[in-house]
């Protein structure tokens, strides 16, 4: 099962062995593809010797022995030149000092850019992964990989160290061997390569399950030189028959790998005294046809076991698999299995992908025939979920068809999959709700990122989180998924319904106390009725139109208590009075539009603290009874009101800046305190400043300064931000100026 090489006994004898070890490298691409060029293959070693000098491996071999067995399992599956060149260098850029420019110089692109995809699958840690979560790391790792080579070295990097994998701790032998079992064996298997997840399954086994593993291994060695007499029998049984009706075919048998007992078993549940279930006997023809007149043969001599006939040579498996099975009965009731197949397909079999390799000519570009290779990988890895869940199936297929998803990674290493282009904000709801709804930064990588940023495959990705924060509107301008989608747009429904009930109930007050009706008279069913008016079902909805301005407060205490407001002046509108008093009180001085995200006509104020001007980014804060107060994001009075953060809402400027009847733009007033020398005409220098830019000076105030310094402020009119920016500018550029301050308090 495991090959264990003996370390070098001292320094020659590893020079020898690498040596020998290159040579039956040469001889096996010499043997399986004559056509290709050795010298790439020798500079990559000579390339990779140098760079791995004097690097050990955990058994204390030089380094160098890795990438060369890495070279030599590719070598064995008839890779090209280019991926074993690949396959000496892959280690090179991760362990060692050299550039993935060097490689690319040295070597060419194409060699630098499966290195280059080895090296960034390596960069990925799977540590902690579930069992759910395995399918999303294979999907991950074909979503990664341009060139379909950079997985086949990754499969023999991973094969080679699993054989040597008896060096390192118990507990990392664990881990990697789980992650085999649950990552790279069945990638093996998806790619139609059961050779190589044969042995992967049977070198992980025995680390993940030492107590089943050492169960099986010797239950099958008790039963092993039995078996092999049997299997003897029926081979010369099948000889002498394929000879009498003339029909060349090579017969194997062999004893069931450990793995696929041990699965069997579980499955099954049989016991291992049943071990002739674990016999398997195979015939390889050199036709199709020859393989169904076998098949005849054998049921001919052998009575066949019902439901254990599959013919996949009609019927390929996903994974191109093709052989008739068969499980047959000898005398004393001894079951064993055959397998029927061509020898082409036998290497279909054993070595799936890679076998489509071995007729192409070494040198020749292949950039074009990559991409429908890995076209090809993936249809087979849609065609395998075909099998197990249509449903998935289909959801899939349009996934890897077309690249829609992203791979991404909690800092403990559990994938999340995410639609393509999707931000932080999609992997916090993704997560939890909660974490969603209270998501306030992110850190992509170990870096912190904008929470818009465009989530890329294998990103690491932390969410940071703040009790009592809220979503924001915006965060729909990014939000890919539908699961971030909706719930954003729940909570601000949710919100923002909450929020429009208050207010309506604050106008119905406001108008009440202005006619003088009290509103304490009336009982909730006199609301409901109200409501059936409009055809609303309760209280809180009459409310919550009346608060998003569907229905006047006026006319609705008209309809509680009849006659006592004044009669409505002209037809009733579905402007509220809301709407009305936010022109009243703030359109006509023709400053301070405002509109609430979806709302324009709630009633908004500027929250004299901070006096936010056009232009700043601000919050809103609903107030009781006062409609709502606009702050500026960086006020500090907005921090101490986080905690009913329920209140906040996004608010956002009106789009125009409002200008009054007479076409003037409106402004802002805004304290500016000026820092500058004490000298004779300082100030006559500053108001010039302030007025040449056509600025309104509503009021100025000097204050004493210590020593040379004399402070002043200056209450001017500001259009928006930029235009205070940039006379804040002109001041600093004045000389005697040294500093020029905002303050926010008026
Ligand atoms: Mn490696």
């Amino acid at each position: 099962m495991v090959t264990l090489r003996p370390a070098p006994a001292s320094p020659d004898a590893g020079k020898n062995l690498l040596a020998e070890k290159f040579q039956r490298l040469l001889a096996t691409v010499r043997a399986n593809r004559p056509q290709d060029d050795l010298s790439l293959i020798e500079r990559a070693y000579e390339f990779s010797l140098k760079h791995h000098s004097g690097q050990l491996r955990a058994s204390g071999e030089p380094y160098v022995l890795h990438p060369l067995e890495v070279a030599q399992v590719l070598a064995e599956i008839r890779m090209d030149a280019t991926a074993i060149a690949a396959g000496l260098l892959h280690d090179a850029v991760e362990d060692t000092s050299v550039t993935p420019q060097e490689i690319a110089t040295i070597f060419g692109e194409q060699v630098a850019h499966i290195v280059n995809g080895v090296t960034n699958i390596d960069k990925i840690q799977f540590a902690n992964r579930e069992d759910r979560q395995a399918e999303n790391v294979r999907k991950m790792l074909l979503a990664m990989v341009t060139d379909v080579r950079v997985v086949l070295i990754k499969l023999a990097d991973r094969l080679h160290n699993m054989r040597t994998l008896e060096h390192l701790p118990p507990d990392r032998q664990e881990s990697i061997a789980r992650e085999t079992l649950d990552i790279y064996a069945p990638l093996a298997h998806r790619l139609g390569m059961g050779k190589m997840r044969g042995e992967l399954e049977d070198l992980s086994f025995r680390y993940v399950d030492p107590f089943a593993y050492e169960q099986v291994r010797s239950a099958v060695e008790a039963r092993r030189q039995e078996g092999e007499k049997f299997l003897r029998g029926i081979e010369n049984a099948l000889q002498e028959r394929l000879k009498e009706h003339s029909i060349t075919a090579r017969v194997e048998w062999r004893i069931k790998r450990l793995y696929s007992i041990f699965l069997k078993l579980q499955h099954q549940r049989i016991t291992v005294d049943q071990v002739y279930d674990l016999l398997a006997v195979r015939v390889i023809t050199s036709s199709v046809q020859d393989c169904y007149a076998v098949f005849g043969l054998i049921h001919s001599i052998w009575r066949p076991v019902p439901g254990r006939i599959k013919d996949f040579i009609a019927m390929p498996r996903p994974n191109l698999y093709q052989s008739l099975h068969t499980t047959v009965m000898a005398d004393g009731g001894h079951q064993f299995e055959v397998q029927i197949r061509t020898d082409e397909m036998h290497r279909t079999a054993e070595e799936g992908i890679a076998a489509h390799w071995k007729y192409k000519a070494g040198g020749s570009p292949v950039s074009a025939k990559d991409e429908q290779r890995l076209a090809w990988v993936r249809q087979i890895v849609e065609w395998q979920r075909e099998m197990t869940d249509p449903n998935e199936f289909l959801s899939t297929l349009k996934i890897d068809l077309y690249p829609e998803e992203v791979y991404t990674f909690t800092p403990k290493g559990k994938v999340v999959v995410l639609p393509k282009d999707a931000s932080p904000i999609d992997f916090a709801y993704a997560i939890h709700t909660e974490v969603g709804n209270t998501c306030t930064g992110a850190k992509v990588n170990g870096r912190m990122v904008p929470l818009k940023t465009r989530l890329r495959n294998g990103d690491i990705v932390e969410v940071t989180t703040q009790n009592g924060h809220t979503p924001s509107r915006d965060w729909l301008n990014f939000a890919k998924s539908s699961r971030a989608r909706n719930k954003i747009k729940h909570w601000l429904n949710e919100h923002q319904r909450e929020r429009a009930i208050e207010i309506g109930r604050k106008l119905l007050e406001r108008e009440a106390r202005k006619y003088k009706v009290s509103l304490a008279q009336f009982h909730d069913t006199d609301y409901v009725k109200v409501a059936s008016e409009y055809g609303l079902g309760n209280t809180p909805d009459l409310m919550a139109g009346i608060g998003f301005g569907k229905y006047s407060a006026r006319q609705t205490l008209n309809k509680l208590a009849p006659g006592a407001t004044a009669p409505p002046v002209g037809p009733e509108t579905t402007i509220s009075s809301m709407s009305d008093a936010v022109k009243r009180v703030y359109f006509s001085k023709g400053a301070d539009s405002l509109t609430v995200e979806g709302h324009d006509e709630l009633l908004v104020y500027r929250a004299r603290c901070c006096n936010p001007i056009r232009g700043e980014e601000i919050v809103g804060y609903v107030t009781r009874g006062k409609g709502v107060a606009v702050h500026a994001r960086n006020c500090p009075n907005v921090q101490n009101l986080l905690y009913e953060a329920d209140r906040r809402i996004s608010v956002e400027w009106a789009r125009l800046p409002e200008a009054d009847s007479a076409g003037h733009r409106a402004t802002y007033a805004v304290k500016l305190t000026v820092f500058c020398d004490d000298r004779a005409g300082m100030l006559k220098e500053l108001t010039a400043a302030i007025s040449d830019d056509g600025t309104n000076i509503r009021g100025v105030d000097t204050k004493a300064g210590t020593g040379a310094e004399a402070i002043v402020e200056f209450i001017v009119d500001a259009f928006d931000v930029r235009h205070l920016n940039r006379l804040v500018n002109s001041l600093r550029r004045l000389s005697g100026v040294r500093d020029v301050q905002r303050q926010q308090k008026l």
